[in-house]
C-alpha cells in the first residue's frame, strides 16, 4: 500500500456517517416512489449497461457518488417488486423492521457460520428458528437451517433424506458417494416444483429417474396413486410432497401422504415455499394439516414472511441425519460444546446473518400480525377472482390460498392482455400455462398490499383486457 492509498482508507472511514445519511435519503425516496411509479422497469438492459458499465476504471470514485449513481439507476431500472401491486411470481415484499435489520446485518458484517464468530447472530438464529416452528406447530426438537432460498432448503432436506435412507440400508453416502449404493426410489408428484428436481439432480439422484405420481385437476398429488407406487417400491425411498402449488396454490393431502409414507418407512419431504405459512392462519391451517409429521420441510422467508433476499429455511425431524449430511469438521474448527454452529445445518460455510431480518419481521408483527397478512392476502386473491369473473373472464383454479389463474380467452388474447397489463404499469402479473391453458397468474403475498391496491389493479386489468380482447 503506498501512502496515498493509506490516506484513502482513513478518509473512507471518516465519511461513513454522511455516506449512510445520503443512502438513507436515496432509500427513502425509493420507498416513497413505490406507490406511484409504474410497477414495470423503465430502463432496458442495454440502457442500464450503457449508464453503468464500460471498462473497469483505473481510479476509484467516492462512495457517496456511487450510491447516487446506483440510486438513480434504481429508480428506473428496477421493477417495484417490493411494492404493493406486484403480483408476478410469489415474491413478498420487505417489512420495514426487516429492511432496518438487514441494514444492521450489513453494517455488522457478521459471519454466521460459527458461534465463536458471532454469539449474537447465532442466538438470534435460534430464536428465529424456534419462532418459525411455533407458527407452524412443528415439533420444537426439529433441527433447522437458514439457506439462500427454498431451492437450497430443498437441497439440504433431500441431502438429509439421502443420508438417512442409505444409512438404514447400511451405506455411508457421505463417505462413499452413490457409486455402488443401493438404488433410492424417489416419488414426486407430476406438479413438483422444478427446484425439487434440481435438488435431486445436484444430489446425484437424477431429475428424470424419479417416479411421478399423478395429480388431480388442482395439481394435488393423488394419495391413492402414491399408495400404489409405494406398494410397488423396493428399498430406500423418499417421497416429496408439496404445500402450495405455484400455479393454483393447492396443497397435496399431506396428512394422508404422511400416513402411507410412514407405513412404508419412506422419508417424507414437504416443499412449502410459501404454502407452509397457511399454518399461521386459523382459517387456512387445515390446508397444511399433517405437515408436522414430515421428516423434512423446506420453505422461504423471503416470500410470505416478507424479509429481503435472500432467505430460505429448512426443518428436519432427524437432527443427526441433517447434521451428518451438512457438516464436515475441519481441524481449525473447534466445537464449542453446548453452542449450536449454524454451518452444520446448511451447505454454506461463511454466511450472511440472514436470520436477523426474520427475527425483526416476526417481532414487529407478532403472531397476530403475521396471520393478518396471510389472511388479508388470501381474501385479496378471492376478490381478484370474483371481480375478474364478474367482468366475464374465466378463473381456472379453486382459489384456496393466494394464487389466481385467469384466462382472457384464447392463448393469444391472454398473452396480449398480460403484456398490455405489464406495459400499463398499474400492477404486474406474469403468464403461465395451467393444464394446457394459457393463463395470467396473480400471486398476492406482499404485506403492504391494501384493498385499495387490489381495486386499482382490478380496474386496470379489466380496462386493459376490454381493449385487447376483441
Ligand atoms: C419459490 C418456490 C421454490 C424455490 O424457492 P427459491 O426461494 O426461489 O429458491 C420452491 N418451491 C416452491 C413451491 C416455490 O414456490
Amino acid at each position: 500500500m503506498n501512502s496515498s492509498a493509506k490516506l484513502e482508507v482513513s478518509r473512507m472511514s471518516a465519511d461513513m456517517s454522511s455516506l449512510l445519511a445520503s443512502v438513507q435519503q436515496h432509500a427513502s425516496k425509493w420507498f416513497a416512489a413505490l406507490e406511484k411509479r409504474p410497477v414495470r422497469a423503465m430502463l432496458s438492459g442495454d440502457e442500464l449497461r450503457k449508464t453503468l458499465g464500460g471498462p473497469l476504471p483505473q481510479k476509484g470514485i467516492a462512495a457517496e457518488k456511487i450510491a447516487e449513481i446506483l440510486a438513480d439507476a434504481g429508480m428506473r431500472g428496477t421493477l417495484a417488486l417490493a411494492g404493493p401491486r406486484y403480483f408476478g411470481f410469489v415474491i413478498g415484499g420487505t417489512l420495514p423492521a426487516a429492511v432496518a435489520a438487514d441494514w444492521l446485518v450489513s453494517a455488522w458484517d457478521q459471519n454466521s457460520g460459527l458461534y465463536v464468530m458471532s454469539p449474537l447472530v447465532c442466538a438470534i438464529e435460534q430464536i428465529a428458528g424456534s419462532w418459525l416452528k411455533e407458527i407452524v406447530g412443528l415439533p420444537s426438537k426439529m433441527s433447522f437451517g437458514f439457506t439462500t432460498g427454498c431451492q437450497m432448503a430443498n437441497f439440504t432436506a433431500l441431502a438429509a433424506a439421502r443420508h438417512r435412507v442409505l444409512r438404514d440400508a447400511g451405506w455411508d453416502v457421505e463417505a462413499n458417494g452413490l457409486f455402488g449404493a443401493p438404488p433410492i426410489e424417489v416419488l414426486v408428484s407430476d406438479e413438483a416444483h422444478y427446484t425439487i428436481l434440481m435438488a435431486l439432480r445436484l444430489l446425484g439422484l437424477g431429475a428424470s429417474r424419479v417416479r411421478r405420481i399423478p395429480t388431480d385437476n388442482q395439481g394435488r398429488m393423488r394419495a391413492d396413486g402414491l399408495a400404489t407406487a409405494l406398494g410397488e417400491s423396493k428399498g430406500p425411498c423418499i417421497v416429496c410432497a408439496q404445500a402450495g402449488n405455484v400455479n393454483t396454490g393447492a396443497f397435496d393431502p399431506i396428512e394422508k401422504i404422511a400416513e402411507v409414507a410412514k407405513e412404508r418407512g419412506a422419508w417424507l419431504h414437504v416443499d412449502g415455499a410459501f404454502g407452509l405459512w397457511a399454518a399461521a392462519s386459523c382459517e387456512k391451517a387445515g390446508l397444511v394439516r399433517g405437515v408436522e409429521k414430515a421428516d423434512s420441510i423446506a420453505t422461504d422467508a423471503h416470500k410470505w414472511i416478507n424479509v429481503p433476499y435472500d432467505c430460505g429455511v429448512v426443518f428436519c425431524a432427524d437432527e443427526a441425519a441433517h447434521r451428518s449430511a451438512m457438516s464436515l469438521a475441519a481441524v481449525y474448527i473447534v466445537a464449542t460444546g453446548s453452542e449450536r454452529d449454524p454451518h452444520e445445518f446448511v451447505p454454506e460455510e461463511s454466511r450472511r446473518a440472514r436470520a436477523v431480518p426474520v427475527y425483526a419481521a416476526l417481532r414487529s408483527l407478532g403472531r397476530n400480525g403475521f396471520a393478518e397478512i396471510v389472511e388479508r392476502n388470501c381474501r385479496q386473491a378471492r376478490r381478484f377472482a370474483e371481480a375478474l369473473q364478474d367482468a366475464g373472464y374465466e378463473v381456472l383454479n379453486d382459489v384456496v390460498l393466494n394464487q389466481v389463474l385467469v384466462s382472457f380467452g384464447t392463448p393469444e388474447q391472454t398473452q396480449r392482455t398480460i403484456a398490455a397489463i405489464q406495459e400499463d404499469g398499474t400492477c404486474w402479473c406474469g403468464g403461465t400455462v395451467w393444464q394446457g391453458r394459457t393463463a395470467m397468474r396473480i400471486s398476492v403475498s406482499n404485506w403492504s398490499t391494501t384493498d385499495a391496491d387490489v381495486e386499482k389493479s382490478i380496474e386496470a386489468m379489466v380496462r386493459v383486457a376490454r381493449k385487447h380482447v376483441t
